[in-house]
């Protein structure tokens, strides 16, 4: 008697199939531009018919691709359509914030199948943030009749300087405790069959705007985040472009006033520290307590002694003149920074997120405008400066893709 074998797949240790470079290729483009047939696949990878039907018949058997219905004809018989298999397995998205926690867990093809969110404090030791953050993915997956060993793939977006691929935090002002603190190692020690990918916030926000947001189809645009600082996110080419340490788009820290406050760098007048929501606010404390500001004179009563970025974003829409001058000098100074950046990089677009985004359309139409002035003609000549598309939702998607796309290379 004869015993069935099954056929021989080298595994990485999440389960998943190990694939070789030309088949990692084949589901990345049919994860972009799928559905597709095996001809559309043979012309945009410049490969035979024969070898196409090889990858194609091979990733199907190894349930990486499945055959969802036909295309269009072309001539003869109605071709298969093929794309990625949304059941390989569960990816969980996490976006850490200074004050909360986003999570979200995705099929394989990044549909969002449940959502949570609770106040952080990130200034907490990392192991309890973090074996918090692994209560709720197994909160997530419980949900959807799945265990932990489900979980193929995990995205980590951290408020800091990330060293990539170590994945580590390296003196992040906002989160001292997770100072080199091994997020990646802590998270295999409890969910082993894992490796997960961490990535500075604002790098995974132009992930999440780069496939799903304003950006899918744009080959270099900027994400910018404005918030208690301001970052940038550089989609190069349709890939995240992190530099030689992993610090690319760290614009905040570009100095708009030699004579400006200090900021927590040490440096004095870089654009965080005079036009992120803290300066905003600052500003607007100032004129309530000047008396050029009756509106924000009442929030800050209002409020018991706090006024934020918001506040003054909503009396400048009420008309008070004192927080559309702060606004507009907010604005101003940004994007007098993008032009230069706009100038040496030239992007197709520009995509604003963050807290400080959504104090109202005044600030989006003056950074337009400085850009606009200060930028070259041709640079800005099909430029386009907006906000993000997925708003505050920007983190978690940009954390699921990336695990998506990192999860055949890792384990
Ligand atoms: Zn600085």
């Amino acid at each position: 008697m004869t015993v069935a074998q099954e056929p021989f797949v080298k595994k990485s240790s999440n389960g998943l199939p190990r694939l070789s470079a030309v088949e990692l290729t084949a589901v990345d483009l049919v994860r972009k531009k799928g559905p597709l047939s095996r001809t559309a696949i043979a012309e945009y990878l410049d490969i035979s018919r024969g070898s196409v039907t090889a990858i194609a018949g091979n990733l199907v058997d190894l349930n990486v691709l499945t055959e969802v219905g036909h295309g269009k004809s072309e001539g003869g018989r109605r071709p298969r359509l093929l794309d990625v298999n949304a059941e390989l397995g569960y990816i969980a998205g996490v976006d850490i914030g200074a004050t909360s926690v986003d999570l979200a867990l995705a099929d394989f093809q990044g549909s969002i199948l449940e959502r949570k969110a609770e106040p952080a404090d990130v200034r907490e030791e990392p192991d309890q943030v973090l074996d918090r953050i692994i209560d709720l993915i197994v909160e997530m997956l419980s949900s959807q009749g799945a265990e932990i060993t489900d979980l193929v793939g995990l995205g980590i977006g951290v408020p800091g300087p990330v060293q990539f691929p170590a994945g580590l935090l390296i003196e992040p002002p906002l989160m001292p405790a997770w100072d080199s603190f091994p997020i990646k190692r802590f998270i295999r020690q409890r969910i082993p069959q894992i490796n997960p990918v961490v990535d500075n916030d604002v790098n995974i926000m132009a992930i999440g705007e780069a496939r799903v947001g304003g950006g899918k189809g744009l080959d270099n645009f900027f994400y910018i985040k404005i918030g208690t600082g301001i970052g940038c996110g550089v989609i190069n080419n349709g890939h995240i472009y992190r530099g030689s340490d992993g610090t690319a788009g760290d614009v905040g820290h570009i100095c708009v006033d030699y004579n400006g406050p200090i900021c927590h760098c040490g440096n004095t007048g870089c654009l965080e520290s005079m036009a992120a929501g803290p300066a905003i606010a600052q500003r607007g404390r100032e004129a309530a307590e000047s008396g050029e500001s009756e509106i924000m004179a009442k929030r800050l009563e209002l409020n018991r002694g706090e006024l934020t970025s918001k506040d003054v974003g909503e009396a400048a829409a009420a008309g008070d003149q004192a927080a559309n001058r702060i606004i507009n000098e907010s604005g101003r100074m940004i994007g007098g920074v993008l032009a230069g950046l706009v100038n040496f990089y030239n992007p197709r677009a520009i995509f604003i997120g963050g807290g400080v985004s959504n104090i109202g359309h005044q600030l989006l139409s003056t950074i337009r405008q400085a850009t606009l002035r200060r930028a070259t003609a041709l640079s800005t000549s099909s430029l386009l400066i907006d906000y993000s598309k997925l708003g505050s939702d920007a983190g978690v998607h940009g954390a699921i893709w990336i695990a998506i796309e990192n999860v055949f290379v890792s384990g």
